[in-house]
């Protein structure tokens, strides 16, 4: 931690800031420039609360130089984490793509559109059996109906299957049907579910949430890991900002910025950030060019009539002339979409 001290601070205050630092268990080391003194406090204490050192007289400033999370970090582990689903392998060179509805339906629905993504070359199945709607008169999903209509769907046509656990009531029943589990950007920081979602023995993504900065977002990944489960996926989804003409601000540069912090895979999911079709081709090609490990779209044979999210639902067509898009893409910074 470096403590920088204003200008005119007495020798009193000076001492008081050392004592305390060394009381706090830090050892303190005094640099004395021209302008201003600088301590730097060295010790390794990742959960320390800077505000402590920050409220002391005479403290300009405090900047925390190790970071808070620990088996998230690049430096706790060097080589970027490698996801194995069966034959699929998330957070290698080639790039995952994860399509399908926003929910599943009907078993004639999932169907459908398994075929088109599995014809497509993606490689995994999504769709919300538990969905966390905003209003609670919104459609909920069909529950464990809707899980074996995913797996089966999934199944028939060689795909893997992520969907959405939104409490901890839900991760045996969801465990028999999924592949991964996914965690929702309002479900983020249910700390309790993340513990538990660290003893399950399936990969978890993380979405990032509506408000949550990236450090927010690797302290949650923490909880997974920390419990035991280390197959843990990060996926931006979009924040909300004050701005109003896309239905969240994506974040793409999370995903350089992860990277070079965190060892874990990337997913970018642009059909929630951007919440209307027209925009989500464009942005699944920039979050392929910002080196995401995974892309996740929303695609419906009938979009018009989803139970939920068909405005940013791609038509079957969109769907197929994006993969060709982003394949190029890939091929470009050296990675490949099957
Ligand atoms: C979803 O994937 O359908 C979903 C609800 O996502 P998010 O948690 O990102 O809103
Ligand atoms: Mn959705």
């Amino acid at each position: 931690m470096v403590v920088v001290l204003e200008k005119n601070i007495t020798e009193k205050q000076l001492e008081n800031i050392i004592k305390h630092l060394e009381d706090f268990g830090f050892a303190v080391h005094k640099s004395t420039g021209v302008e201003q003194t600088i301590l730097g406090a060295i010790g390794v204490q990742p959960n320390f609360d800077t505000r402590k050192v920050q409220i002391l007289e005479g403290v300009a400033e405090v900047y925390r130089i190790t970071e808070p999370f620990k088996l998230a970090s690049r430096s706790f582990k060097k080589e970027n984490t490698e996801i194995i689903v069966d034959d699929t392998k998330i957070g290698g060179n080639e790039i995952i793509v994860m399509a399908g509805p926003c929910s599943v339906e009907s078993e004639e629905q999932i169907m459908a559109i398994a075929e088109i993504v599995a014809a497509s070359g993606a490689k995994i199945l999504r769709g919300g059996a538990f969905k966390p709607r905003t209003s609670p008169y919104s459609f909920q999903g069909l529950g464990e109906s809707g899980l074996k209509m995913l797996r089966k769907a999934a199944d028939k046509f060689k795909l893997k299957v992520i969907t959405e656990v939104m409490e901890i009531g839900q991760i045996k029943l969801i465990e028999e049907y999924t592949d991964v589990f996914q965690v929702g950007a309002r479900n983020m920081q249910n700390f309790s579910l993340l513990k538990e979602l660290g003893k399950a023995n399936k990969p978890v993504m993380l979405k990032r949430g509506l408000a949550a900065t990236i450090e927010d977002w690797l302290m949650s990944a923490e909880y997974i890991l920390s419990n035991g489960n280390v197959n843990v996926m990060l996926c931006e989804r979009g924040i909300r900002t004050f701005e109003t003409y896309t239905r969240n601000t994506f974040d793409l540069s999370a995903i350089p910025v992860v990277h070079k912090r965190s060892h874990l895979p990337v997913i970018a999911d642009p059909s929630h950030a951007l919440g209307m079709r027209d925009k989500v081709i464009p942005m699944a090609r920039a979050a392929v060019a910002a080196g995401a490990d995974g892309i996740m779209v929303e695609v419906h044979h009938d979009p018009e009539k989803a139970l939920s999210d068909g405005p940013q639902a791609l038509f079957p067509g969109q769907f197929f002339d994006m993969m060709k898009q982003i394949r190029l893409i890939a091929e470009v910074i050296g990675r490949k979409i099957n």
